[in-house]
């Protein structure tokens, strides 16, 4: 998939927000939905993407759209911060499948960092769900009200 194609409505993160497949779900708003990435690059890696854009990627999203996820993320990155005590905060977000996108629904990537961590590799090992409802708990406890 390039940057150019049709929006998929089978895509796993549609799939999430309908309620049709299962995820880790930290925190939403009348908009936007954050979840816990099951395949994890560091301990607290979180998604953020919106519920009824149909946008593949930031280039096709409306300034809207982009808005509502921008500040879901900078709303679930400091409760990040306050739960696990990161020494930093990778925020991401890719285009196109050269770009590393896999899902072709909007999204960004919220990743805590740890000086003497090494970054996982993006998309290896499937985390053990257990952990990462564990870790949503200790998050979604540090949103602000
Ligand atoms: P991309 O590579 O498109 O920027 O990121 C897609 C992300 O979605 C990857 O980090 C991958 O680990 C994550 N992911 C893929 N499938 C699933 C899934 O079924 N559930 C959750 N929670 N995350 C997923």
């Amino acid at each position: 998939m390039s940057l150019d194609g049709v929006y998929d409505s089978q895509n796993i993160f549609a799939k999430i927000v309908r309620g049709e497949a299962p995820a880790v779900r930290l925190c939403e708003d009348a908009d936007t939905l954050a979840f816990m990435d099951v395949f994890p690059q560091s301990r607290g890696h979180a998604l953020v993407i919106h519920r009824r854009s149909t946008a593949r990627n930031l280039l096709e999203a409306e300034p809207e759209t982009l808005t509502s996820v921008m500040s879901m993320t900078q709303r679930v990155a400091r409760a990040v911060r306050l739960a696990l005590n990161p020494d930093g905060i990778m925020i991401s977000q890719f285009n196109g499948a050269p770009a590393g996108q896999t899902v072709f629904h909007l999204h960004v990537h919220i990743i805590p960092r740890w000086a003497d961590q090494p970054l996982g590799r993006h998309g290896a090992g499937m985390a053990d769900i257990e952990d990462l409802k564990a870790l949503a708990a200790q998050i979604s406890a540090r949103l602000p009200a």
